[in-house]
């Protein structure tokens, strides 16, 4: 088999900025060891998220210039609509800022104190927007997916017993719906099967629930279902994510990721009477609902990236070189999610470097040594992101795992730039055993990873 090249050609470039070591640990002490306070002209590598830093096409930039700016029933507007539609066969295709502003709106409706909202993992804005409303943000994620080692094709699964069990402890009065998100952003990017979304269906319509998609990754997910779901080999991905999304009754998803754009969302909605509702509240906070926050010209993107997305030259190039890299950092002794998701490696940092105890930040440690050696920005999703403190013992409480996300964001680097990372990372693996931790010398109480200052136990 031959190499799987970028399906594309590079017509516009940006520079990146090499720097020195010496420089970069200069760049890491004045960021007081954070990621997300380093420069981005710093960074070499940027692998923090792939949330709105996709490269656009061609197309993309001319629909930018043809953008129609109308206040009312731009023409852009139609088109967004249209595509929307048509692909995932919605009636109501509402457009908003980003995910997190269709969640917020959908939420707003539906959510309140009482109320219980499953999913196999919610995602931190969805949780966050579902928990703002004083409902509960239930995860009910198959047990597979938990764990880090275990290799499983479809690890993103909801957990079917666990949600029939929330369904009947709680009260299905108190359930307005139910969500899958896909792929499983949180659990690592891993894929739920076309099998397990048609069955929550099942099982949901038994009671009354409508289904919600958080539809962020759809079509990396239909690609998985295509390469391992049995009967999916021969039909189009376009197809597979049309039946994805046919089980549905309404989604939520972020532009920035599978649309391919900088900025965008929609909220889409088969329910006349809700999506009324959704409209309403979109005029008071996000605009009217033939614009919803964005400009007719990102209207015409997310358009054009939602034709691109389903592509499958590009998605077998995407979904490899994620693989790619999982392979070789396999290889190297780095520990990562196996196998690799769709749009990240999740490395393994507890496993990596046992030596540093979770209150010492292993995550955090890989990370700033991936940018002290290389350049390399990543984040840790770990004691940093999600620990908490004992109310009583004032000690820290750690989650399960202590990882480090490489994401890959779409169409921006290619295979000599992830073999780079695949050398520093060895090169880091290596020395592994004389990295020392962190500890944390100031931090904000609530979303603590995006603020907190840090300093070396010791520098080595
Ligand atoms: C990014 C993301 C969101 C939120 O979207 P934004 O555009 O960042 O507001 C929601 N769910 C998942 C799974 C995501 O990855």
């Amino acid at each position: 088999m031959k190499t799987i090249i970028e399906p594309f050609k590079i017509k516009s470039v940006e520079p990146i900025r090499f720097t020195t070591e010496a420089e970069r640990e200069k760049i890491l002490r004045f960021a007081h060891y954070n990621p997300f306070m380093i420069p981005a002209e710093d960074v070499l590598i940027d692998l923090l998220t792939d949330s709105g830093t996709s490269a656009m096409s061609a197309r993309q930039w001319a629909g930018i210039m043809d953008g129609d700016e109308s206040y009312a029933g731009s023409k852009s507007f139609f088109r967004f609509e249209r595509v929307t539609r048509e692909l995932t066969g919605f009636r109501n295709i509402i457009p908003t800022h980003q995910g997190r502003a269709a969640e917020k709106i959908l939420f707003s409706i539906i959510g309140g104190k009482g109320k219980i909202i499953p999913n196999n993992t919610h995602f931190d804005t969805t949780r966050a927007n579902v928990e703002f409303t004083g409902a509960e943000a239930v995860d009910c994620l198959v047990e597979a997916g938990k764990h880090p080692e275990v290799r499983g094709d479809f690890k993103g699964n909801m957990d079917l017993a666990a949600l029939e069990q929330t369904i009947t402890r709680s009260g299905v009065e108190n359930i307005p719906a139910c969500m899958i998100t896909v792929t499983n952003n949180s659990g690592g990017g891993q894929p739920v099967s076309m099998q397990n979304i048609r069955e929550t269906k099942k099982l949901l319509s038994r009671y009354g629930i409508p289904l919600i998609l958080d539809a962020c990754r759809f079509a990396e997910n239909a690609y998985f279902i295509k390469l391992r779901e049995p009967g999916y080999a021969a039909k189009p991905v376009r197809e597979i994510a049309h039946e994805m999304f046919s089980y549905a009754d309404g989604c939520t998803m972020s532009a920035k990721k599978d649309a391919l754009v900088n900025i965008g969302g929609f909220l889409a909605l088969n329910d006349d009477a809700l999506a009324r509702q959704a409209r309403n509240l979109l005029i008071v906070t996000e605009g009217f609902p033939t614009y919803g926050g964005l400009a007719g010209r990102d209207l015409e993107a997310i358009a054009q990236g939602l034709e691109e997305i389903v592509d499958e030259d590009y998605l077998r190039y995407r979904i490899r070189s994620v693989e790619y890299l999982g392979e070789r950092l396999l290889a190297a002794g780095v520990p990562i999610v196996e196998p690799p998701g769709g749009h990240a490696i999740y490395v393994d940092a507890k496993r990596m470097l046992p030596h540093i105890p979770p209150h010492e930040y292993p995550g955090q440690t890989l990370v700033c040594e991936l940018f002290r050696a290389g350049g390399i920005r990543s984040v840790e999703i770990g004691s940093v992101m999600f620990g908490r403190y004992d109310a009583a013992t004032g000690s820290l409480i750690s989650p399960p795992m202590e990882l480090v996300r490489l994401a890959l964001p779409r169409r921006v680097y290619t295979q000599s730039h992830v073999d780079y990372v695949i050398e520093v990372a060895e090169d880091v693996a290596r020395r592994k055993e004389a990295l020392r931790g962190f500890r944390i010398v100031e931090e904000a109480p609530m979303l603590r990873h995006f603020t907190a200052k840090f300093e070396p136990l010791s520098v080595k």
